[in-house]
């Protein structure tokens, strides 16, 4: 049997390991005579359950102690609109958000964001087609902004913050807020530097359902009366995740994806195996004619790197001579066409040196 790799966007591939130990605990967990998922959220067993899962997180993101970590419900995209009604109320009514405009997920950002405050994009990278960040020295800052949103890695266009901003000076102090769903633990990141950090576990922790959110304690209750209370992260907080009932099975897994990571050596060690990966890639990607990725070099995501066929009439017969090589879920996203591999942390070196050789042998099939 030809061995699979996975490259899809999200949810995405876990490590065999975690889903080995998933399964052969999927009746009985440790004894309880209980599944998971049978299990009530504020028993023992589930108590004992999230309490490493919140340990374990906060060790791998040295998450410095004035910040919450809070599980929830409702996706990056319900962070769309959790964000701003919990932190427009930083400052006086109407207040502004400063948005850097990157690509798809930014955009879906902003829109929803002008529901309940005002946006500014502060910065856009859409004439140049959302190949590159902004520099940092172009973006045009509020004074007094709530906060200044970020996507710290575009999943769809396939960008990459590889610097770190600094807003305080322009903006009076105002929190930045990164989306960082597809990219969370791959790399080491300063969460100082940030108000709050969301992310939608499915692409590199964990599977669909679980949401978590870093946020700076000093951020907590300033939301705007029409948030909701589930979704309102200073009574999240006050309740240790368990305001109402959290995603426990999606926890769960994340959990143990948190195991792996620390037998791993921990975020830094993977951050160096993900720099080898992409590298490998993108290297293959710029010495050839028949593929290209379209970043700046700057800007390129180590997660997920687009590329097009030169002669894109080949698209169809890639894509399925490449599920017949078992190499799965290599098709771009609809809004931009071509093809993407998403090589997140469960992605080892050999799964991507499978697709260059799988990529060069088509190539020079059809040169
Ligand atoms: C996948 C993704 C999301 C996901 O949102 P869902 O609501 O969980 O589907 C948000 N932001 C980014 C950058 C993503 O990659």
């Amino acid at each position: 049997m030809t061995t699979i790799y996975n490259f899809a966007p999200g949810p995405a591939v876990l490590p065999k390991e975690v889903l080995q130990q998933a399964a052969a605990e999927m009746l009985d967990w440790h004894g309880s005579g209980m599944s998971v998922m049978e299990m009530s959220h504020r028993g023992p067993e589930f108590t004992s359950i999230i309490t490493t899962a919140l340990s374990d997180f906060r060790e791998l993101m040295a998450v410095p102690d004035n910040y919450k970590v809070l599980f929830l419900q409702g996706g990056g995209l319900g962070e769309n609109a959790i964000v701003p009604m919990n932190l427009m109320g930083l400052k006086p009514q109407p207040a502004t958000a400063d948005f850097v405009h990157t690509g798809s997920w930014t955009g879906k950002s902003l829109k929803e964001a002008q529901k309940y405050g005002k946006v500014n994009i502060a910065a856009s990278g859409e004439a140049g087609g959302f190949t590159a960040v902004p520099p940092r020295d172009s973006w045009k800052l509020t004074p007094d902004a709530a906060y200044v949103h970020l996507c710290t890695n575009e999943t769809i266009d396939g960008i990459e913050y590889q610097f770190t901003p600094d807003v305080a000076a322009e903006t009076n102090g105002a929190p930045i807020v990164a989306d960082m769903s597809s990219h969370i633990m791959s790399r080491v990141i300063d969460v100082s530097k940030y108000g709050a950090i969301f992310s939608g576990a499915q692409k590199n922790l964990g599977p669909a359902g679980l949401t978590i959110v870093v946020v700076r304690e000093d951020l907590l209750g300033h939301a705007l009366p029409i948030c909701p209370s589930a979704f309102n992260w200073k009574i999240i907080a006050d309740n240790d995740s368990m305001y109402n009932t959290p995603p426990t099975y999606a926890i769960y897994i994340a959990g143990l994806v948190f195991q792996w990571i620390k037998r791993q050596g921990g975020v830094a060690v993977l951050e160096q195996k993900n720099i080898a990966k992409a590298k490998l890639l993108y290297d293959y990607l710029d010495s050839s004619d028949f593929y290209t990725n379209r970043v700046a070099k700057d800007s390129r995501s180590r997660m997920n790197v687009p590329f097009y066929l030169k002669d894109e009439s080949l698209n169809t017969e890639f894509l399925a001579s490449a599920k017949e090589n078992g190499l799965l879920q290599l098709k771009g996203h609809k809004s931009v066409g071509g093809m993407r591999a998403s090589i997140y942390n469960a992605m080892p070196i050999e799964g991507v040196q499978a697709l260059i050789n799988f990529m060069q042998e088509f190539a020079s099939k059809h040169a």
